[in-house]
């Protein structure tokens, strides 16, 4: 087998000279679908309160020139967004975007140093929160230079001196116009950034962390438009009961919106196809059970341990989910058993899975167009435009069945890592990407992903570089060497466990009666105090001699199959 080409081609003219916002909100684009009735395109979850295009549009302009007036944010400038969904995320970002800003979202469970890493790296020079996250927002921003005027909330907090987005909205509207509008020459598309999006990368080197940087057009026009070719134009033509995006059509968009998957797929391919937001700011299972029953939701995107959820929460029968049509998982490999578990309990549901990274904007796979086509446990078939290459150990191509690193192109790959050489000439070659995961194709083209050959860990579908955490865990007094390493879960796919070489102040003390389970926990503690919940360790376990190879390379495949023979003797 040599390249394997999706289906579905050729791809449409896609404008390639205009910004998120004018492809998305100003101009029709003719692969969109045209709405008889207009429709919300984001409703708030708890308060129902509804949003529609003109109403956005207008959002867009007056926040704009409200940046433009108070802190001069023009070409290239860095807005940080670290807030949970909220019914202006697409406002903020739009905004940025007409003054040819950049934006960067930032996970808003972040602790104070892990946003001042972020603010640092991308320059940002404003940032956008909210009320939960105010106190660790001013923290980050204080150490990062961002003056405490311009941390802005999404809502109001009680107390709080910072300028909410609404009032900046309302002044930048009450004004005359301070701004001229971005506009993009032929072909700028393809180059101008839109996005900073945060990723390890295939090497997962700590405090190389890499910035992301992607095509304007990647992130709206472009990869909109191939996926509104393969799925709404190309479904057009099929009978209606699996079309996958009609009329009224309405998506609870409970995936975060800093993460590429809530970003592209959630956000702006679904506003681009005309399916209503149902915006979800906090996750909650039961909660999300009620609004799929509440608000007739007929999509879904989610990750696996969703999905675990809803095969064994015993509260699902409670509610009625009978109005799902769709139901996509992402970012993490989800089973063939809970395919059959969900396909059970949603009979009428089409269930399909995609494969993608931050690195290739998102998804390069999609279900077939017909669910009953696709095979349990593949993420499904490329994107029309997409060419895959399976490259084994040896460098040859792969043939059908044989397991190999993806290696990606598409119109949708990032540009490369910011600022880092280096990083990208590793991943990006010539316009394909190596992907650091383990796949194969079967003859039908589809995909099956099978292991992961770069040091990264996901929980919950989030990113855990393990180099990131040992290079913190070196820091402790009680650590002499650390390796990390990701162990099964059922209901995080993988949890974070570090094999530890204790200091020898820290033997010296264990010799001397310091319990060890003492040790274990300050060892986690420290992980814990500095970093994100997803990122916390599961557990410590001691050895004499971290493994490596006689050029000092950790031999992290053996200690993972050491923690699999761990958790399997309890
Ligand atoms: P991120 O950049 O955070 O989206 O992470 C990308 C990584 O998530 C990929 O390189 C894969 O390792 C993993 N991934 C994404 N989608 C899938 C999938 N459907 N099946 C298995 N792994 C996946």
């Amino acid at each position: 087998m040599s390249e394997i080409h999706g289906d579905g081609g050729p791809i449409p003219i896609i404008p390639d000279n205009l910004t998120i916002p004018q492809f998305i909100l100003d101009v029709h684009h003719p692969a969109r679908p045209v709405l008889k009735t207009p429709q919300p395109w984001c409703v708030d979850e708890l308060s129902g309160r509804e949003v529609g295009s003109d109403e956005l549009r207008a959002r867009t302009f007056g926040l704009a020139n409200a940046l433009k007036l108070r802190w001069n944010i023009g070409e290239d400038d860095v807005v940080c967004i670290f807030g949970p969904n909220h019914i202006d995320y697409p406002v903020a970002i739009w905004a940025v975007h007409r003054l040819g800003a950049i934006v960067s979202g930032a996970n808003p469970a972040y602790t104070a140093e892990e946003l001042e890493y972020q603010l640092g790296a991308t320059k940002a020079r404003v940032l956008i929160s909210h009320a939960g996250s105010l106190p660790v927002a001013l923290a980050a921003a204080q150490k990062a230079g961002i003056p405490n005027d311009r941390v802005v909330l999404f809502d109001g907090v009680p107390g709080a001196n910072n300028v909410t987005l609404d009032t900046l909205v309302e002044e930048g509207l009450a004004l005359p116009q301070a701004f001229v509008e971005r506009r993009l020459a032929p072909g700028e598309g393809k180059k101008k950034l839109a996005f900073l999006s945060f990723s390890s990368g295939t090497t997962g080197r700590p405090k190389v962390k890499l910035s992301l940087t992607c095509r304007n057009a990647a992130h709206g026009a472009k990869s909109a438009d191939i996926m509104a070719h393969y799925m709404g134009v190309k479904n057009q033509n099929r009978p209606k009961e699996i079309q996958r995006y009609l009329p009224g059509s309405k998506i609870l968009a409970l995936l975060p919106f800093y993460h590429i998957y809530g970003l592209v797929v959630v956000m702006h391919f679904h506003l681009f196809v005309g399916t209503t937001l149902v915006v979800v700011q906090k996750f909650n299972f039961e909660q999300m059970l009620n609004s799929i029953q509440r608000y007739r939701i007929t999509h879904l995107c989610l990750v696996p341990p969703m999905i675990v959820l809803l095969c064994k929460h015993p509260a699902v029968k409670k509610y009625d989910l009978s109005s799902v049509r769709m139901l996509m998982s992402g970012a993490a490999p989800l089973s063939s058993e809970l395919t059959n578990q969900l396909e059970s309990f949603l009979p009428d549901c089409w269930i399909g899975q995609a494969y993608g990274m931050t690195e290739t904007c998102t998804a390069v796979t999609f279900p077939p167009n017909d669910r009953r086509l696709g095979s349990l446990g593949s993420g499904g078939v490329l994107l029309p435009g997409c060419i895959a290459r399976v490259v084994k150990p040896d460098g040859s191509l792969a043939g059908i069945g044989e397991r190999g690193e993806l290696i990606i192109t598409g119109p949708s790959m990032a540009l490369g890592y910011l600022n880092n050489k280096e990083a990208t000439d590793e991943t990006f070659l010539d316009g394909w990407v190596r992907t650091g995961d383990e796949v194969y194709f079967n003859e039908r083209k589809e995909i099956f992903v099978v292991d992961r050959i770069k040091e990264l860990i996901k929980v919950r579908g989030f990113q855990v570089p393990p180099a990131e955490l040992e290079g913190h865990l070196l820091d402790h007094p009680d650590i002499g060497d650390v390796c990390v390493v990701g162990i099964p879960d059922e209901y995080s796919g993988e949890l974070p466990l570090a094999f530890v070489v204790p200091s020898v102040s820290a033997l010296t003390q264990l010799k001397e009666g310091r319990e060890e389970g003492g040790v274990k926990d300050a060892i986690m503690k420290h992980v814990a105090d500095h970093k994100v919940n997803y990122k916390h360790l599961v557990a410590v376990e001691f050895i004499e001699a971290i493994p490596k190879n006689p050029s000092g390379k950790l031999l992290r495949r053996f200690l993972r199959d050491r923690a699999k023979e761990l958790q399997n003797t309890g």
